[in-house]
């Protein structure tokens, strides 16, 4: 996730070569998870507000487009994270042959966020702001990884992008609970630049897998066809919140839920907190340039100094050959 690229930056180092500008930046609200106790659905509402702007500013080198499209794989990742009960880390990755060859996404059961991106260096269009997750990332696969800290192995997941220009991130993922997991999801995922900010938020309802696990459910004695019923209810209502409410951060998370699910009895749960959550430091840096070979490392000096930006939060390092070089 690191290379030694160009790209300028306005921020001044501190001693420890990181820029004092780091944001120690904790979204207290970010996350609203809830269920309904009138249908089989638990779900999460997702605003990322400063934390979202944060992110995806320190990307300046992408075009809107892409920079939406990442507040919306930030928010799912977020999302979807928080809805898993383990200690590591979940990463959302795409790799595809669209303008974008990468993007990823990852959050630690912590709630520390972070994203990033490749553009695709044979092709420079520039894409349309609106333009959707398939024309931005082509086909290829989109994967999804649990890393438990202890487990010697991740868990991943992947479905295949067909690269169709309508096709959305919301639409992938989707796919993929359908495809590879038991039940299906319902995604929304909003981003937009709003008064110089980006603002990103995501809705995701789950259908609890069956009747055993529907312990919320006031009546578990509902049958397949009511449970079926019940669950396309709460997708409509959720079809029902638009962008502007999404991104609107004088409405509260809470004030969002009731009003698209109150009819089903809905129950919030704590919110859940995120953060910014690049884990670079000059060390791992340090200890990566000094795993490369001599030569290679020599191909690094330009103009006297090894730069690398960590391409998460953009923040460069600088060292001297004689730091790293034997
Ligand atoms: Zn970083």
């Amino acid at each position: 996730m690191f290379s030694s690229s160009s790209i300028s930056l306005n921020t001044k180092e501190s001693g420890s070569g990181r820029p004092r500008e780091v944001p120690n930046l904790t979204e207290e609200k970010a996350v609203l998870p809830f269920f309904l106790r009138n249908a089989p659905v638990r779900g999460r509402f997702i605003r990322l507000g400063d934390l979202g702007n944060a992110l995806l500013s320190r990307h300046k080198e992408a075009d809107s487009a892409a920079l939406f499209l990442m507040g919306k794989m930030a928010a799912l990742t977020a999302g979807l994270a928080t809805a898993l009960k383990f200690e590591g880390n979940f990463t959302v990755q795409t790799k595809g042959d669209g303008l974008l060859s990468m993007m990823a996404s990852d959050c630690s059961s912590e709630g520390a966020l972070r994203v990033t991106l490749q553009k695709n260096e044979e092709n420079k269009e520039t894409p349309s702001k609106d333009a959707e997750a398939g024309k931005l990332l082509g086909s290829g696969y989109l994967a999804f990884t649990v890393q438990e800290k202890h487990a010697p192995q991740p868990q991943q997941g992947i479905v295949k992008m067909e690269g169709s220009e309508t096709e959305t991130l919301a639409h992938l993922a989707e796919r993929y609970f359908k495809d590879s997991a038991q039940y299906p999801c319902h995604i929304l995922l909003f981003s937009d630049l709003i008064e110089g900010k980006y603002q990103s938020a995501a809705l995701i309802l789950e259908r609890l897998p069956d009747e055993s696990q529907i312990r919320a459910v006031k009546d578990s004695s509902l049958s397949g066809d009511k449970i079926k019923d019940l669950w396309e209810t709460a997708c409509t209502l959720a079809d029902t919140l638009k962008q502007d409410e999404a991104l609107n951060a004088t409405v509260p998370s809470e004030e969002i839920v009731y009003r698209l699910f109150g009819s089903l009895e809905v129950m919030a749960s704590d919110f859940r907190s995120l953060s910014f959550g690049c884990r670079c430091t000059r060390q791992k840096i340090e200890n990566m340039l000094k795993g490369f070979q001599g030569e290679e490392q020599k191909e690094l000096i330009h103009e006297g100094k090894i730069e690398v930006d960590c391409h998460f939060c953009n923040i460069r390092f600088s060292f001297l050959p004689e730091e790293i070089i034997p």
